[in-house]
């Protein structure tokens, strides 16, 4: 027994612009079956979601069908922006985000990146990427943005 089943559909993320392609739904076969454009399905709407890769919002969309088709039409539902959007919102529109190296006993300043929210977030991907296992992204809390303060 699968849980969902995946919808593969075009969608600008309503939060950063990331173009979005598959969606999780329950509101078909719950097979872990993949649908496209185009398919046939038994239902008349399809209720789906996903997190956005780039800026990590959640997007729930309803999909349309017409004559049993899935089209390529959507309506966004809702938008829960995640936590580094919500920060970057209250830091402003440009942040710094300086670097450091070093020990408890002396950190050393390595560089200081004066971006815009959309270059701190793909940062902060890189380096997410980078050190995977780093408690500070274990706790999806502020640490991970110590750096950003703003100017
Ligand atoms: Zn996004």
């Amino acid at each position: 027994m699968g849980m969902f089943d995946y919808v593969h559909i075009y969608v600008k993320c309503p939060v950063c612009g990331h173009k979005l392609k598959t969606f999780q739904t329950k509101s078909l076969e719950n097979m872990l079956e993949h649908y496209k454009v185009g398919d046939t399905v038994n239902a008349d709407r399809i209720h789906a979601y996903t997190s956005c890769p780039f800026c990590h919002s959640f997007i729930d969309i309803e999909i349309k069908v017409e004559n049993g088709k899935i089209t390529d039409g959507y309506d966004v539902i809702s938008v829960k922006r995640s936590w580094i959007v919500e920060i970057l919102k209250k830091i402003g529109k440009r942040v710094t985000l300086t670097l450091y190296v070093g020990t408890s006993s002396g950190w050393k300043n390595v560089i200081s990146l004066d971006l815009n929210n959309h270059e701190a977030i793909a940062v902060y991907n890189v380096l997410k990427k980078s050190f995977p296992r780093s408690p500070y992204y274990r706790k999806r809390n502020v640490p991970a943005v110590k750096g950003f303060q703003a100017i």
